[in-house]
């Protein structure tokens, strides 16, 4: 069945919206074939490869089959449709994924991919259910007393909504029915089915929150006094995670993800933590009931849930929580069935790995008497001991990396040196659910690397190197050429030795951008280490810097209206922060100005101070000396910074006011960087 990718819709809105200067992390779309133009097939050292991975463990897997598929009810079919008609989520995009490992994927890749395909409505336990593949992430639907409890609201507003009302539809009015036909006349509760009682988010991801207003609207969650749960630091995190780095972290998200991709043998296949993320319109609903203290019980809908903050492992604001009365723990998206990332390829901080290993071992406290752990992602594992199991191994997959990676630093090793020679030992490589089809082995042990010593690795030679391009020229002449180091590539690739064939290509493409052969020579080095990852961030890497070898970069035009609902609750500060490090510095020169902001709906100003090539913003009352005073409202702030209002706009809108010197205003916006969020990654 040919994949339709929802990036293919010029009305989809996007996550990745990249705009002046914001830009949320998560995905770039750019156009591509459908299948990519001239993908080979596997060769046959990559086939050896994959068979050698087939013989080592057994990816038959039958628990993992029989967990994934446990408690099932029910399978949606079809596609989900924006407002516009722009095709959100395509149920039967990979129908594909089935029966044998293709030679094209890596074999324990595909195993982690069919079952990553086992979507629907899901019984979890006695009064728990799960809704899987509607997005990247799950909801968990838990009955309280007088309706659902609604943990985690994926990604965008559209799969969040389709997501609730299959689950609706399939679970009936249950034993809360009399209120549930009490409350049928609000939005949140469906034809006298199940109200929505109250909302839980687990962590400040946005695969976790952005399609919150699916779930409920603001205001209907405000009339009835729907309790909105979420960790101590939830909305700050939340809000504010990608402003400052989202343009670049949009662009190499794309990568990571690989949205841009055909979805087929030769192409996206999954992404490792789940099948792909949703592209839809993303918004936020403010807490009510912020959980602060390490360990605290809260009743919810007559549902009692113990909490645990684990701030700083998979997320900055998190929290875990058992259910006692229902024998069931919530392992949020600190457990899964991957190994996670410490460093996350789009880019972010590294996170800490001691840290997680230590919030996994206390979590074998916190399960208690629990009889089902079910996560944020993926299937959920019964039985004590097998929870005892899966949580031990991810435990101690962390913290092997940690101390092993510490040790070999200490001896001297540098961060490739470790990745190349650092593996987990058999009995956790074994455990497939702790293998790297998110985060790897490789580059968590360079996370941790980077997270106690940074990006110098203590070689006076790589203290000052050549930049790529410099030294690429200098490469391709002392090989002679670029024929000369062409033809040695291409021997490597015949030897199976792709990544020597990618290193040398490296410096023939920096060295010249218009060198076709050698990037299409490099597209297919890049397409076989593809084909031969196990982890799906990988692949899609790989095959992503192919398809841009071949077809050059995203050209530029996504939507930005998507981010709207959620920048709304965005303090203004995070913007100005992502302002002053758009200020083009060269440009500015010598310039100084003072601009005041005054926002008339919020009742907030801030002070915006230009010189020295710095610009400093503070909260406070304007300046009596500004250059130009310019009230505007929130929204139509936004609208600026997303471009949906220019400048034409903010000289007629009847949402501002400019006072002082308009040529002062027009100067200091003109320098302001503009970044795409299309910049060329493979290419220079
Ligand atoms: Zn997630």
């Amino acid at each position: 069945m040919q994949a339709q990718n929802p990036c293919d819709s010029a009305s989809t809105t996007l996550l990745a919206a990249c705009t002046t200067v914001l830009c949320l992390g998560l995905a770039a779309c750019s156009p591509r074939s459908n299948p990519p133009a001239g993908a080979a097939d596997a060769t046959p050292s990559v086939q050896q490869v994959h068979a050698a991975v087939a013989q080592a463990a057994d990816l038959s897997d039958p628990a993992s089959f029989a967990d994934a598929r446990r408690g099932f009810i029910a399978a949606p079919k079809g596609q989900i449709k924006d407002a516009a008609g722009a095709v959100i989520w395509d149920f039967d995009s990979f129908a594909f994924v089935t029966g044998a490992a293709p030679p094209t994927v890596n074999p324990s890749l595909w195993r982690q991919a069919l079952l990553n395909n086992q979507v629907g409505l899901f019984k979890v336990a006695e009064g728990i259910w799960q809704v899987r593949g509607f997005d990247i992430a799950n909801m968990t639907l838990i009955e309280g007393k007088t309706g659902l409890i609604v943990v985690d609201t994926l990604t965008s507003r559209e799969t969040a909504a389709a997501a609730l009302a299959f689950a609706r539809q399939h679970l009936g009015p249950g034993p809360g029915s009399q209120a549930g036909s009490q409350a049928g006349s609000q939005a949140g509760s469906q034809g006298g089915q199940r109200p929505v009682s109250a909302v839980v988010f687990t962590h400040s991801h946005i695969d976790h929150f952005g399609g919150a207003l699916g779930v409920i609207s603001a205001q209907e969650a405000k009339a009835r006094g729907v309790p909105v749960v979420a960790p101590v630091g939830f909305m700050e995190e939340a809000t504010s995670e990608n402003v400052l780095m989202g343009t670049a972290m949009g662009r190499r998200a794309g990568y990571m993800y690989g949205s841009a991709l055909a979805r087929n043998a030769k192409g996206l296949v999954d992404i490792g933590l789940g099948k792909a993320v949703a592209y839809g319109q993303v918004g936020l609903l403010e807490p009510t009931v912020l959980v602060g203290k390490p360990m605290q019980e809260l009743s919810i809908d007559g549902v009692r849930f113990i909490f645990y903050n684990v701030p700083g492992s998979e997320a900055p604001a998190e929290f875990v929580f058992a259910l006692p009365d229902l024998k069931a723990f919530g392992g949020a998206e600190m457990m899964s069935h991957t190994l996670h990332n410490l460093y996350t390829l789009r880019g972010a901080k590294v996170r800490d790995a001691l840290k997680w290993a230590s919030y996994l071992d206390a979590s074998l406290q916190w399960v208690g008497d629990a009889e089902v752990v079910f996560n944020q992602h993926q299937w959920p594992v019964w039985g004590r001991e097998r929870i005892r199991d899966f949580i031990v191994k991810q435990r101690d997959s962390y913290k092997f990396i940690h101390d092993q990676t510490v040790r070999m630093i200490n001896n001297g090793l540098t961060g490739p040196e470790v990745a190349e020679t650092l593996q987990l030992p058999k009995v956790l490589q074994d455990h497939l659910n702790t293998r790297g089809y998110y985060g790897t082995v490789k580059h968590n042990a360079r996370a941790v690397y980077q997270f106690y010593m940074g990006w110098y690795d203590a070689h006076p030679a790589n203290l000052d190197a050549l930049p790529p391009v410099e030294a690429g020229k200098r490469y391709v002449a002392l090989a002679g050429g670029a024929d000369k180091l062409q033809a040695t590539a291409q021997k490597a690739f015949d030897a199976g030795d792709f990544r020597w064939a990618a290193e040398l290509l490296k410096h023939a493409v920096y060295a010249d951008a218009k060198n076709k052969p050698a990037a299409e020579l490099m597209a297919r080095s890049f397409e076989q280490m593809g084909y031969m990852a196990e982890a799906a961030t990988w692949r899609n890497v790989y095959l992503v810097g192919a398809q841009e070898l071949r077809q050059g970069p995203p050209d530029k035009g996504l939507p930005k209206a998507a981010l709207l609902d959620m920048l709304g609750q965005t303090p203004i500060e995070r913007f100005l922060e992502a302002m002053a490090a758009s200020l083009n510095a060269q440009k500015a020169g010598d310039t100084r100005l003072r601009i005041n902001l005054v926002f008339s709906d919020i009742g907030e100003s801030h002070v915006l101070d230009l010189a020295n090539g710095v610009l400093h913003t503070r909260k406070g009352m304007p300046a009596a000396d500004a250059n130009a005073t310019l009230t505007l409202t929130k929204p139509f702030f936004l609208q600026m910074l997303t471009g949906t209002a220019g400048a034409k706009e903010l000289l007629l809108s009847d949402q501002t006011r400019i006072e002082g010197s308009k040529l002062d205003l027009a100067k200091f916006f003109s320098l302001l960087d503009k970044a795409s969020g299309t910049f060329p990654i493979v290419t220079r």
